[in-house]
């Protein structure tokens, strides 16, 4: 067998064009791979909320020359404080901003997840070598030693390649052939989302930071998107999980929402009933059922053979430390660095990416669930929890292990 269906440069088949798979499109194209990234939805589109960029993913894009694109239309927070849902008590605050910079070289960002994955899409449909398919629902591959790795998708079509990528998200078809372990669990947690123009919200409820109001039995995290124009307000709170936990945007009642709040303090409380007047949607809230996986626990997780799982297909998170889209991001970039290394056989550059990456994935999957104890703690757990962030503030909110990260 030869390791290379085309000599002079490998394919990589990616399954999935979300955030992992545009992600791993532009990072294999920068090492001399070519690249089919199959999509089974009809365009590339994202829904969805939000999400935070911390210093160890704006350093990635950086590097890939996005730095501006994401400029364009990130906001840059200046600071992340918590505060009480109960009493609206400033519990903590973490600088970013020139702190941000200065302590980790790469800012802090908040980004809209369509912004996001389109600035990467752009970014993957202009190179050489890559190719985006959508209607492409991948259904099997084999990885026989015998030639290609080869891929069907439900239509029938077939395609080859030197390796397989499977970055398609938390209910992975790919994951499902290569490890067989079954469905992801939900969390008993809902995550309710708006997107509030700014500008339409009474002065006193606009804001350039992040904010975590941290509750018992729920939190609300707030912050800028789109240059500041629009807020991400997502409230994460206990619930019963939809008949469709694989939908990301069921409608949501306004008044479910409102009732879930209606204990919290009176400016968390403002924001929430001021959604449906500074929103383009006269229902603004949509839900999603939160899902995740035990931490991985060995490289053999993340990748077998020539295929490799990517982003949520390979360590489906929580959101509580705000890093899915950012693992994803990190794991393309390893990803490239290991197939760049073209003395060893597909897939023992694999075996590295996954060696590479299990423990770091594990330590943010295990910090997610910590976090969200935390956000979400009653009784005297909550009340130790204001008192030691009232105490240390930002050196309980800093991650350094996190945020200095470089693959
Ligand atoms: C409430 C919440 C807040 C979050 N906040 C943050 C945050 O602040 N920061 C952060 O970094 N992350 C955050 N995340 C997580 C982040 O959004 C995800 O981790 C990230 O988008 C995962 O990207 P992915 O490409 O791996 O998967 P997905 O985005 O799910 O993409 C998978 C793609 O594969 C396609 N697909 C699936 N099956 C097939 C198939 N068989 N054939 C072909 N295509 C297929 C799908 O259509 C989809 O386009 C948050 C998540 C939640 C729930």
């Amino acid at each position: 067998m030869t390791e290379s269906t085309t000599a002079a440069r490998p394919t990589a088949l990616v399954v999935g064009g979300g955030i992992g798979g545009m992600a791993a499109a532009v990072a294999l194209q920068r090492v001399g791979w070519r690249v089919s990234l199959l999509e089974r939805a009809p365009e590339f589109t994202e829904v969805g909320a939000g999400v935070q960029l911390g210093p160890n993913v704006t350093r990635v894009l950086r590097a890939w020359g996005l730095d501006e694109a994401v400029a364009r239309v990130a906001a840059f927070p200046d600071r992340i404080t918590a505060r009480s849902a109960l009493s609206g008590a400033d519990l903590g605050t973490l600088p970013l901003g020139a702190r941000c910079l200065e302590r980790y070289g790469a800012p802090y960002a908040s980004i809209h997840r369509a912004d996001l994955h389109r600035l990467l899409w752009h970014a993957a449909r202009d190179r050489a070598g890559v190719t985006l398919r959508n209607e492409q629902w991948v259904e099997q591959f084999s990885d026989d030693e015998a030639g290609p790795v080869r891929i069907t998708t439900v239509d029938g079509h077939a395609e080859h390649g030197d390796a397989l990528v499977g970055a398609d998200g938390v209910w992975s078809r790919v994951r499902q052939l290569v490890l067989n372990d079954g469905k992801p669990r939900t969390t008993g947690h809902v995550a309710y989302r708006a997107m509030l123009v700014q500008q339409q919200l009474p002065q006193h409820l606009r804001s350039s930071q992040v904010t975590v109001w941290l509750g018992p039995r729920l939190h609300v995290v707030q912050y800028p998107v789109r240059g500041g124009d629009w807020m991400n307000v997502v409230a994460i709170v206990d619930g019963p999980v939809p008949a469709h936990p694989d939908d990301w945007s069921l409608h949501a009642s306004t008044a479910d929402i409102e009732a879930a709040t209606a204990h919290t303090c009176a400016p968390l409380r403002d924001l929430i009933l001021a959604a449906p007047s500074a929103s383009a949607n006269a229902e603004p809230w949509r839900l999603w059922a939160l899902a995740d996986r035990p931490p991985v626990s060995a490289a053999a997780q993340m990748a077998r053979g020539r295929v490799a799982l990517l982003g949520d297909a390979a360590h489906p998170m929580r959101p509580y430390l705000a890093q899915g889209a950012g693992m994803a991001i990190e794991d393309a970039q390893a990803l490239a660095t290991c197939l760049a290394f073209d003395a060893e056989p597909v897939a023992a550059r694999l075996a590295r990416y996954a060696d590479m990456r299990w423990r770091r994935c594990a330590r943010v999957q295990a910090g997610a669930i910590r976090n969200g104890g935390i956000y979400h703690a009653t009784g005297l757990m909550r009340l130790g929890r204001d008192a030691a962030l009232r105490a240390l503030g930002e050196r309980v909110m800093d991650r350094p292990w996190l945020y200095s990260y470089t693959s």
